[in-house]
């Protein structure tokens, strides 16, 4: 085992706080990795806040890591020491069950480890994530990142690239296709940049007037302010797709309702109470209404190449680890231009008091 500094909460009504970490030695299939920069996604607070109810404290949240590789195990094949790498949400999965072996590990049917807050599948107890100085992952979970891309900025495609990757695929976002994506945050202006990218029709809706012109900027072509009853009636039947980023209870039929027939809902957002849907939102039209949960390893370096390819990363606004609270605080009202990015050198080298 060695130690490392990390960020993180003790309890849920607590701060983050450093704190000194164990991890394990690089083993045979292992890869140690210095971490640079790691993205703040709003998973990390309704983690450490406990707002799931399924955190186990002390918690190190992070997990849209990018690092460079200092030890590789003696059978690792696909990195060397100096490569820059990513870590997402996932370090582990059973790899044997039918959602593995198509490469869809964020559904593996034994659960799949999560890089923060899971439970190590060797007995290594539960894995802590990127607010750390450094981590051990299996190859096997270790993407690779594009070297045109900036590596700060490309930190958030981990968590909110791939999460709107994946389903914009899954539903063959594309050419022809009006899109909705619903909140603009860290996961929301990766779907649009994606969805643009990908050909479609993109239009936000926002509650945030003071983010129309950036709306745009990013490749939505229109925007529609969902607060305003007209322009959301008269919207109605007009989507061909839609993607719900929103963190916090909301009124989903009022987004339902926009679809046209057949089409399709799908909620990446994860408030920690129930939606209530008015069946007949789904019924008259034959609508559908779906869930996502980020995307699977080869897909996430899919998306990666994809972004490499077509020069795409994250708006980002760099802060300092002891910044981690007001962060946390600027997320809550939706004040983020458009995710915050750890910047790992900032890190405390040691710790005073714990
Ligand atoms: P974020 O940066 O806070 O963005 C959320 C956006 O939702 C806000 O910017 C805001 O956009 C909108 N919003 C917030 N409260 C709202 C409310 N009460 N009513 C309507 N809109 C509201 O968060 P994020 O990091 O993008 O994460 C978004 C959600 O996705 C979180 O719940 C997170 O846990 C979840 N998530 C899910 C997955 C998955 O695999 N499914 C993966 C990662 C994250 P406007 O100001 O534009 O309205
Ligand atoms: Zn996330
Ligand atoms: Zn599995």
């Amino acid at each position: 085992m060695f130690t490392c500094v990390g960020y993180g909460a003790s309890a849920a009504d607590k701060p983050l706080a450093p704190l000194s970490l164990q991890r394990r030695e690089t083993g045979a299939e292992d890869v140690r990795i210095e971490i640079l920069y790691c993205g703040v996604c709003h998973s990390d607070i309704h983690c450490a806040r406990n707002e799931w109810r399924s955190t186990v404290y002390p918690c190190v949240p992070g997990h849209e890591i990018v690092g460079r590789v200092v030890e590789v195990g003696k059978a690792v094949t696909r990195f060397k020491i100096g490569d820059h790498v990513g870590v997402g949400c996932m370090v582990d999965s059973c790899r044997q069950c039918a959602s593995c072996r198509e490469g869809l590990e964020q559904y593996c049917e034994q659960g799949f480890v999560d890089t923060y807050n899971g439970q190590d599948r060797h007995g290594r107890g539960i894995t802590y994530g990127g607010y750390s100085q450094a981590i051990v992952v299996d190859q096997a979970f270790v993407l690779d990142i594009p070297k045109t891309l900036d590596l700060a900025a490309t930190a958030p495609l981990l968590c909110a690239g791939i999460t709107t990757w994946s389903p914009l695929r899954r539903w063959k976002v594309g050419v022809g296709m009006r899109v909705g994506i619903v909140g603009l945050g860290g996961l929301g202006h990766m779907g649009v940049k994606l969805a643009h990218a990908l050909g479609a029709d993109v239009v936000l809706l926002t509650r945030s007037e003071n983010k129309l012109a950036d709306a745009k900027r990013l490749g939505a072509q229109e925007v529609i302010l969902s607060t305003d009853a007209q322009a959301m009636t008269k919207e109605q039947g007009r989507f061909d797709f839609i993607l719900d980023t929103v963190s916090a209870q909301h009124d989903i039929n009022m987004y339902l309702g926009l679809l046209k027939r057949d089409a399709t809902l799908v909620q990446v957002g994860a408030p920690g109470e129930p939606l209530p849907v008015a069946v007949f939102s789904l019924i008259l039209k034959r609508r559908q209404f779906a869930g996502s949960l980020i995307g699977g390893i080869a897909e996430t370096q899919e998306m990666l190449n994809f972004c490499g390819e077509h020069g795409i990363t994250a708006d980002i606004e760099m802060i300092r680890m002891d910044e981690i609270e007001t962060a946390y605080d600027r997320i809550l009202h939706s004040d983020v231009k458009y995710r915050f990015v750890i910047d790992m050198k900032t890190m405390p080298s040691q710790i005073s008091a714990l």
